[in-house]
């Protein structure tokens, strides 16, 4: 899923608590930073929805 972010969507986010980025994720892992899956965090990661335009939701999320 990649979709902009609107206030809309900011504001469901927080109301639900809904968990998205890899940091999350059961596959992310803390030590080596990076993915088990091998797949490219970057576009996951937290800060990246922080400062950016649009959520890219991974398909392999799974919440730990
Ligand atoms: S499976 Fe997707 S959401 Fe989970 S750590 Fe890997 S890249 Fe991030």
């Amino acid at each position: 899923m990649d979709q902009p972010i609107t206030d809309q969507l900011k504001g469901e986010l927080a109301r639900w608590r809904l968990l998205f980025c890899c940091e999350d994720c059961l596959h992310h892992c803390e030590a080596r930073q990076a993915c088990d899956l091998l797949y490219p965090e970057e576009p996951h990661r937290r800060a990246s929805f922080e400062r950016g335009e649009r959520l890219v939701f991974c398909k392999m999320f799974e919440v730990r």
